[in-house]
């Protein structure tokens, strides 16, 4: 199985769109097997960003990604789903994210983007990690899994 971690931003939070976002990964059929919010910590940030942190901006999203608590979520999906949850979350900057996406429907930034989602199937296992404890991640069965993945 795939895995993906989702970050409901500062601006996601504070906006009122944690239950939104949640619930566009729910009806796509993905598998919750963690969730819970937190105050994201300096070395989170620095070894989660760590692909930006030469760029000029890097400050200023550490700035905006500690302005308030984050909502984590751990999404496990069958093959493809890590992709499936990057076509949901749409491209990064919210004006050019088309329609349909949660970049696209909720925003105009292209820093304040709302979500974070990994951007592999490799960074969502290694994401998934960081963010949750062993204790924090649960295993069950997901009933309707036949009928999602069905062919
Ligand atoms: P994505 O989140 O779409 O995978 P990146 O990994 O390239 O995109 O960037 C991580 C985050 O850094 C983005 O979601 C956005 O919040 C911020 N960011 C990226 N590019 C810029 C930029 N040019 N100016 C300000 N913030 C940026």
């Amino acid at each position: 199985m795939e895995k993906s971690l989702i970050l409901v931003k500062p601006d996601g939070l504070q906006r009122g769109l944690v239950g939104e976002i949640i619930s566009r990964f729910e009806r796509k059929g993905l598998k919750i097997i963690g969730l819970k919010m937190l105050s994201i910590e300096d070395s989170t940030l620095e070894q989660h960003y760590e692909h930006l942190a030469d760029k000029p901006f890097f400050s200023d999203i550490k700035e905006f990604m500690k302005s308030s608590p984050i909502v984590a979520i751990a999404l496990e999906g069958g093959e493809g789903a890590v992709s499936a949850i990057r076509t949901l979350v749409g491209p990064t900057k919210g004006q050019e994210a088309p329609g349909g996406t949660i970049r696209g429907d909720f925003g105009l930034s292209g820093s304040n983007n709302i979500v974070h989602a990994s951007d592999s199937v490799e960074n969502g296992r290694v994401e998934v990690d960081r963010f949750f404890d062993g204790n924090e991640l649960f295993e069950y069965t997901k009933t309707d899994f036949d009928h999602i993945y069905g062919r």
